[in-house]
């Protein structure tokens, strides 16, 4: 049966590009992606899923479903683009649309590969085959909040026994580094205006307090654990130096590797933030964006993955793939890819010390990051405790691509992202498949899941009230 799988997905390789092609062209950030969820619902609607859109208070959130009964499979896409990344599919900056967004994440592969890999899947259920259900979850705005966590909470996700993922990387392997837990929080300071100059004793200042909370959590650094991460833009500052400033904002990100950490320095943020307010005499608003959890896999599913990654075996690159990749990665910072002996063990270091020196990954990487933490976020990690997660990175784009860059865009609308792509689709079916036809694998993941959050169920990372943010921060 994984020969049917790898010859539809092949047969079907240009559906597939072009469905990637569709979301590269009419790049839309999160919340906005109504074209592109558009393009993906279409393609499996087309196909006979029952697709239910408009989910969790998000109109470009939606569940695809082909089949019944167990085992319930999700593959989880995300299809969003980044605010001023758009560029054409040149190795030099050139942008089609200046200012506009871009795919410089590679989310419309990461989507149209998790739509492949649910077709591929649909005909063996079809033809009677398999048995079970797959189901395709567009998750919308991963650059933006936690819209999986806002799913997850709808029960979205309740009757899931396992999910898959996965991410356009430079290179191919399954995901084991983790990533930060987050809180994404708006601090609203409201103070008094006045003259600047004619009467500042009557005024307080909001700016004032901003500046003071930085101050505040600038100095709370050093009593922080070393792993913990804070970072701060001010929104609103005023609107000219003799006007005493009445309202700022200033939004920020805590993040540490586990959730209770988070949970913790995020407390004294706060503390911060009102003691800021009571220095200033002004009002403080909190507004909470998002909170996210670490990511944390399961490591049966990890192993599935690990196989199937073996057996569809690196992308077949060809020449005019590597003379795009040698032009793109001379406008790379100077030791970007140098960025990934951080987070390999010391067995590797000569094997990845040979892998940043090429053009493009042509092998599979085992076990990278095992144990190490990344220092970004994704709303991932709130898969990750609801139910067995697993994800992995297919090379898309060449050895040492800057995260969220125009080099990314360029390469998420050619050859060498399509290529990755299209592995990537492989390896999703393949992994679904094995746990399609195999209940003794379903009951591994689940059992290993239970394991490793006995007593710790999951509940969503953020107010029980809260609603997706339609503000837009971009
Ligand atoms: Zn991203
Ligand atoms: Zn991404």
């Amino acid at each position: 049966m994984k020969s049917k799988i790898l010859d539809w997905i092949d047969s079907h390789r240009q559906t597939i590009i072009a469905i990637g092609q569709k979301i590269w062209k009419t790049p839309e950030v999160g919340l906005l992606e109504t074209k592109s969820s558009k393009v993906l619902v279409e393609a499996l609607k087309t196909a006979g899923f029952t697709v239910r859109e408009n989910l969790a208070k998000m109109p470009t959130a939606f569940i695809a479903s082909y089949g019944i009964g167990l085992p319930i499979i999700a593959i989880v896409g995300e299809f969003d683009a980044l605010p001023n990344l758009n560029q054409d599919t040149t190795p030099f900056k050139n942008p089609i649309n200046e200012g506009t967004p871009g795919h410089g994440c590679g989310h419309n592969l990461l989507g149209a590969a998790g739509v492949g890999a649910c077709l591929a899947i649909k005909q063996l259920i079809e033809a009677g085959e398999i048995q079970g259900t797959i189901r395709f979850y567009g998750t919308p705005a991963e650059e933006m909040f936690n819209a999986k966590g806002y799913m997850i909470k709808e029960g979205l996700f309740d009757d899931v026994d396992v999910a898959l993922t996965w991410h356009p990387a430079d290179i191919n392997s399954v995901t084991y580094i983790t990533s930060n837990a987050m809180n994404s929080v708006i601090f609203k300071f409201k103070g008094i205006t006045a003259h600047a100059a004619g009467d500042p004793y009557n005024g307080r200042s909001a700016l004032d307090a901003v500046e003071l909370m930085n101050v505040g959590c600038n100095y709370l650094r050093e009593h922080m654990i070393s792993e913990a991460k804070i970072h701060y833009c001010i929104l609103k500052g005023g609107d000219a130096p003799n006007i005493v400033p009445a309202n700022a904002e200033v939004w920020y990100f805590v993040r540490s590797p586990k959730r209770h950490q988070v949970d913790e320095l995020y407390e004294r943020v706060i503390k911060v933030a009102k003691g800021a307010a009571m220095m200033t005499e002004t009002e403080l608003e909190i507004d909470v964006l998002s909170g996210t959890f670490n990511t944390r896999y399961t490591p049966s599913v990890q192993e599935i993955i690990d196989q199937n990654l073996t057996f569809v075996g690196p992308p077949k690159f060809d020449v005019e793939d590597v003379q795009f990749a040698l032009e793109l990665q001379k406008t790379f910072p100077k030791g970007s890819a140098e960025g990934h002996l951080k987070y390999i063990p010391n067995n590797q270091l000569e094997q990845m010390k040979n892998l940043i020196k090429k053009p493009l990954c042509d092998e599979i990487i085992y076990n990278f990051g095992k144990g190490s933490v990344m220092g970004g976020s994704t709303d991932v990690g709130d898969l990750c405790w609801k139910m067995p997660t697993a994800e992995f990175m297919a090379s898309c784009m060449p050895i040492g691509t800057p995260g969220h860059s125009w080099q990314i865009t360029a390469s998420s609308g050619m050859s060498i992202g399509h290529k990755g792509m299209i592995l990537a689709a492989k390896v999703l079916a393949l992994s679904a498949l094995d746990f399609m036809t195999n209940s003794d694998l379903v009951h591994k993941a689940k059992e290993d899941f239970k394991q490793w959050t006995e007593n710790r169920p999951y509940k969503a990372p953020f107010p029980e009230d809260l609603i997706p943010p339609f503000r837009q921060y971009n």
